[in-house]
């Protein structure tokens, strides 16, 4: 068994699922992030521009240069801009979750 990343997914059988590249993001049209601290007692939330990494680095790794802005920690997590993807106009795929 190999050791598991924590930035990185796993399927059911304990497979590295690859991540996507924030090149791949792109070309869906993504190019934010939300980006969350994790220390104790911070929260602190923002949503920030992936434009500034290089298009081969694979999404979750954005966060390793990244520290808090209120609370200068480097416990940093990134999601997908969820809120950015839902509001992109549906009538581009023609369906949208609901
Ligand atoms: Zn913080």
């Amino acid at each position: 068994m190999t050791q598991r990343q924590p930035r990185r997914a796993y399927d059911e059988q304990g497979r590295e699922i690859p991540p996507p590249t924030l090149a791949d993001l792109r070309a869906e049209g993504d190019r934010t992030a939300f980006v969350h601290c994790d220390a104790t007692g911070c929260g602190h939330e923002a949503t920030i521009s992936t434009d500034q990494f290089p298009a081969e680095m694979p999404f979750p790794d954005i966060a390793l240069p990244l520290r808090c802005a209120a609370c200068g920690s480097k416990e940093v997590g990134v999601m997908r801009d969820v809120v950015g993807i839902y509001a992109r106009p549906r009538e581009r795929t023609g369906w949208g979750m609901t």
